[in-house]
């Protein structure tokens, strides 16, 4: 969400005649888009002030801003704004659609220009996007959550939940396929809730239903989805709904029970278990991915045990792993039995060395298999290699020409390894 962010921020920028620096010391405005979901995250945005401050010594004129949800946080925006003067402009995450304007102050004013919504908008739409790819494409569907896990700020800095009308997702989506986009991932806190809040209820299958009905898409994602919501209705359509790719990102935080209330994620792991089970049997080929958080404050041995047996039983594809973050202001921050680190180091090392042996042998099975994928540029570490993503969301490097790029390919998976799978191109693309 932060990334699509970011996106429009970049649109209202070029739409008011802005383009893009090479680099930041060139550059006459400077936004930085936060995230307050970890500590680590906030932190580095402190670190990195020292940075600005010499740049603005250097070059006065430069703009700098600061928005999204770490300076949703009335203090924090607070503190920004006292400890680092030099900063031109703080916004808030509700606040994005007004940045051509609020520029237009910071430019001529000789303080801080600090702007934070109390209020909750409703949907905004028409904002510019500048898109960072020009095949694939991130599409909101709902805004904000109502589900107030006990670890998570997103629901104070992200507000409650808002679904934009189906008609404008429609809309979004017909345009992109106009402009040549190939594959969508509908975007939301919780993708599953979607249409909870429309004065002419659509659930998020018949959302998905619709949107597959567009001609000349290939490829349809979507990502978050809650457990709690995932239902019977879900699994029917992403099964029957030839252009959705059998790939669900399934947050399941902990395989313990007692965690799992204390968290408020509003299911068991027996829910948990059967969901899988259920999606598995619906939907062949489908990967299953997942977020898993260790040192849940009152996390116990056994605790920690339980989730540990419940990713040896459900053998995710790839996890992401976190060691639970404090967060203030969140109920999760002021409960008994905060672990210390070592704790929470020692167990997070167990887990991953237990994930990444499953990943690893699930992406050895692929090996020998044939996979259609969308290029998505050249290899982050080989520019010779290309770079495509199964429908299984399973990143394949392989040797091929530069205009496959954004194409659908067939490849023969040739190696599996622990973040990704290595292929052959067999000449086949459209
Ligand atoms: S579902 Fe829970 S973890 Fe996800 S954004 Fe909402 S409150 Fe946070």
């Amino acid at each position: 969400m932060n990334m699509h962010d970011s996106e429009v921020m970049a649109g209202i920028l070029e739409n008011i005649g802005y383009v893009a620096a090479e680099n930041k010391e060139q550059a006459d405005v400077l936004l930085i888009n936060t995230c307050c979901v970890r500590e680590t995250a906030e932190n580095k945005i402190f670190g990195l002030m020292g940075k600005l401050r010499k740049l603005k010594y250097e070059k006065p004129s430069l703009i700098i801003g600061i928005g999204g949800c770490m300076t949703q946080q009335e203090k924090v925006a607070e503190k920004i704004k006292t400890r680092f003067p030099f900063i031109d402009l703080i916004y808030g995450t509700e606040n994005y659609h007004r940045l051509a304007e609020l520029l237009k102050t910071a430019q001529g004013s000789q303080k801080t220009v600090l702007e934070l919504s109390h209020q909750i908008n409703p949907v905004i739409e028409g904002l510019p996007i500048k898109r960072a790819s020009g095949f694939r494409a991130w599409v909101v569907v709902t805004y904000g959550c109502n589900n107030y896990c006990t670890y998570c700020i997103v629901p104070y800095v992200r507000r409650s939940e808002r679904s934009r009308q189906p008609a404008h997702i429609i809309l979004e989506v017909k345009d992109l396929v106009a402009h040549g986009y190939r594959e969508i991932t509908l975007l939301g806190q919780n993708v599953n809730s979607y249409g909870k809040d429309l004065e002419q209820p659509l659930d998020f299958a018949g959302l998905l239903a619709e949107v597959n009905k567009i001609s000349g898409l290939d490829r349809i994602r979507f990502i978050t989805s809650h457990p709690r919501d995932f239902n019977k209705r879900l699994i029917e359509t992403i099964s029957s709904c030839e252009k959705i790719c059998e790939h669900i990102h399934l947050p399941v935080q902990a395989g313990s029970n007692h965690i799992l209330k204390k968290m408020n994620r509003g299911y068991t792991r027996e829910h948990f278990i059967n969901l899988v089970e259920s999606i598995r049997q619906s939907i062949p080929g489908v990967s299953i991915t997942t977020d898993i958080m260790i040192g849940f404050p009152g996390e116990s041995d056994k605790d920690f045990q339980d989730t540990l047996d419940l990713i040896e039983k459900i053998r995710f594809d790839s996890a992401f792993t976190f060691i639970y973050s404090q967060r203030r202001g969140t109920p999760a921050a002021t409960m008994e039995g905060q672990l210390p680190d070592y704790v929470k180091s020692e167990r997070i090392k167990v887990l991953i060395d237990i994930q990444n042996k499953i990943s690893k042998e699930i992406n050895l099975q692929e090996v020998g298999k044939k996979r259609w994928l969308l290029v998505e540029g050249t290899s982050k570490t080989n520019k010779k290699l290309l770079s495509g993503r199964t429908r299984s969301n399973k990143t394949v490097i392989f040797p091929g020409p530069h205009f496959l790029n954004g194409k659908i390919v067939e490849v023969e998976i040739t190696e599996g390894k622990l973040t990704h799978l290595a292929g052959k191109w067999l000449d086949n693309y459209y």
